[in-house]
């Protein structure tokens, strides 16, 4: 594994923060997940673009430029030298004497890890996965990217406990995102997704795979789906760094569709697949 802490690469056991760190103490800070494909990066300016908003949406100065965090990026998936990887940034507001609020002088902690990226099975893809609802108790900013994840936590560890691959979270009835993921809905052959907003993290992987069904003449409501929408699918998919394109075929035990990745699914998988080479 490569580390990188406060300007420079370490080996991860030496990577240490103090217990003092806002993020260690209060979830103060945000992050980012990156994946490559063969080897590059993928969509780094817009993964670079969010880190940025999430950090202006909580007045946290995020001290390097969007070329520094590129050529960092560049240099941890060379030393890490994994056939895939996986990057995970993050910066926190920094070290101080505990108390809520914060001076406006402190230094943030930067920090981002290489680790090998352990692609979903081929297997899972081609099946499909099972989901379940829960409410979703998040806070009102789910589209900064907050390293402050209790409830994504509570979410996917409840998907563990009851054998399935991911949680869909409902608000009042609308069907938000997922744990790890945004939800995506087919009826009628269109596609119908959460709009941006405070109550989803706008996926980068939502945004290509949106872009991607538009070109294609797929209609595109972004509109909560209802719980309704969702159990009357033809298809339901996840979108995400980690998931890429993935089917869902049942949720809370009752099948979706044909109990198999939909048609639509796998044409906007292999769509998206396109752009990955
Ligand atoms: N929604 C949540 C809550 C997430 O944690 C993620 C992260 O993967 C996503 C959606 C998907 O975003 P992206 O496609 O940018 O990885």
């Amino acid at each position: 594994e490569v580390a990188f802490l406060n300007g420079r690469f370490l080996p991860l056991a030496d990577a240490t923060v103090s217990i003092e760190d806002r993020g260690f103490q209060f979830g103060d800070g945000v992050y980012e997940v990156i994946r490559t494909y063969r080897g590059r990066p993928f969509e780094v300016a817009a993964h670079l673009a969010r880190l940025d908003r999430s950090a202006r949406a909580i007045q946290l100065h995020q001290p390097y430029p969007e070329a520094r965090w590129s050529q960092l990026i560049l240099e941890g998936i060379e030393r890490a030298a994994y056939p895939e990887s996986k990057i995970y940034l993050q910066v926190t507001r920094g070290a101080a004497p505990r108390d809520h609020s914060y001076a406006a002088d402190l230094v943030p902690t930067v920090v981002m890890t290489v680790r090998e990226l352990q692609p979903i099975a081929a297997a899972v893809k081609s099946r499909g996965v099972a989901a379940m609802t829960t409410e979703d108790i998040r806070w009102g900013r789910c589209d900064v990217k907050s390293i402050n994840l209790l409830a994504n936590v509570l979410a996917r560890q409840q998907a563990k406990q009851t054998g399935v691959y991911e949680t869909i979270l409902v608000k009042d009835g609308s069907v938000t995102e997922g744990s790890v993921s945004n939800v995506v809905v087919v009826r009628d052959g269109s596609l119908i997704t959460a709009p941006e907003g405070p109550r989803i993290l706008s996926g980068v992987t939502r945004a290509v795979v949106l872009r991607l069904a538009r070109d294609h003449g797929v209609a595109v409501h972004e509109r909560y789906p209802s719980q309704g929408d969702l159990f009357a699918a033809e298809e339901v998919f996840l979108t995400g760094t980690t998931v890429e394109v993935l089917g869902v075929v049942e949720i809370d035990g009752k099948t979706v569709g044909s109990g198999q990745p939909g048609r639509l699914t796998n044409r906007i998988a292999e769509w998206f697949s396109a752009q990955t080479v």
